[in-house]
């Protein structure tokens, strides 16, 4: 049976802690009663450097069940960044991980259906929020509209899937290989690959709490999503010099018909033509420049190339003399 581990990334959420403390330990029972998953299976919190007693009630709920461990992280990196802590250190000690929110705003009878799918054998499950009508009006439309932007500009990623989602051992040591420190898991997880399905569920209200994600993070978030998945936008900025360039030709043209008719005073002709033709150059240039600082952007994040699967031959890896055994069998083949 499988060992698994719930990652819960948690900033400033004391108000909503013992409540889900309890639901999530029902659920794992549940499970474990069930013979779904291992019984030294956790619910492992990330404390993102709260400021209020969130930590403090990690600690108590640990001493008082066996089930709960916690990770505290030296300061608030962001949920993004809580959540990949927690994973790394699940990758270590589980099978399978599913990340949630601390605010159980998604449904924990998802949790039962995504490692169900883990028995049939798929590896990464997300968790798809099939209505919204919970969610204020604002927050329904910027989010849809922010994933609907996203894929408009080539990124890959799930509609309407946030960051609830189980993803096995062997995807998690894979995720740790990506080592971009911009790191936008909703974009990079359907990058690696595996066999992955989606489980549906009504997204709840927030039953204790704010929301830690006030417009300012959100916006600033979805801006990180879209520059560190898509180089569509420095594109846009080469499409829009050789427009420019093209219109430089069309105005050349006409301040020489122009001048030809008579129509002009002297010198503005030449203005006119210098003018266009060095903006329309200039902005071109600018987005050819671009377009290598892109190639450089992508060049820095190194990421892995592929991912293996399956391996038919994983004895020939033998014959090989030299470079790195021990990681081939942590990444590669089952
Ligand atoms: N969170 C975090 N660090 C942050 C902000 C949020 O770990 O800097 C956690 C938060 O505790 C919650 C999850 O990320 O478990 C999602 O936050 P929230 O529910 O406030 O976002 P919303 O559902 O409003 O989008
Ligand atoms: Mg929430």
């Amino acid at each position: 049976m499988p060992v698994l581990s719930i990652v819960v990334p948690c900033y400033n959420e004391e108000e909503v802690l013992p409540e889900t403390t309890k639901r999530l330990i029902d659920v794992l029972e549940e499970l474990i009663a069930d013979e779904l998953i291992h019984e030294s299976s956790v619910i492992l919190y990330v404390d993102d450097g709260s400021r209020d007693r969130t930590w403090e009630l990690i600690e108590q709920f640990n001493r008082e069940s066996r089930f709960i461990t916690g990770l505290k992280l030296a300061r608030n990196a962001g949920h993004q960044n809580a959540l990949l802590s927690g994973l790394m250190k699940a990758k270590r000690n589980a099978d399978i991980a599913v990340s949630i929110d601390a605010d159980l705003q998604d449904d924990l009878a998802a949790i039962r259906a995504m490692v169900e799918k883990f028995h049939e054998g798929y590896e990464v499950v997300y968790g798809v929020r099939e209505s919204r009508t919970t969610d204020t009006f604002f927050k329904r439309f910027t989010a849809e509209g922010f994933y609907k932007l996203m894929r408009g500009l080539g990124a890959n990623i799930v509609f309407n899937h946030a960051d609830f989602r189980l993803m096995s051992k062997r995807a998690l040591q894979n995720l740790g290989r990506f080592e971009e420190s911009n790191l936008f898991l909703r974009g990079i997880v359907p990058m690696i690959g595996f066999r992955s399905t989606n489980v549906y569920y009504a997204r709840a209200e927030r039953f204790a709490g704010e929301s830690k994600y006030p417009l300012k993070k959100m916006l600033a978030f979805a801006f990180d999503g879209i520059t560190s998945l898509s180089v569509t936008p420095i594109r846009f900025v080469t499409m829009l010099g050789f427009i420019m360039f093209v219109l430089s030709i069309l105005a050349g043209i006409w301040a020489l018909i122009a001048k030809i008719a008579g129509s002009t005073v002297t010198g503005w002709s030449s203005l006119m033509v210098s003018l266009w033709l060095i903006g329309g150059v200039q902005i071109m240039c600018l987005g050819l420049i671009g377009e290598y600082v892109g190639k450089i952007y992508k060049e820095t994040k190194r990421r892995p190339k592929y991912i293996l699967d399956i391996d038919l031959d994983p004895l020939g890896d033998a014959k090989y003399v030299g470079g790195e055994t021990h990681e081939r069998e942590e990444v590669g083949t089952r």
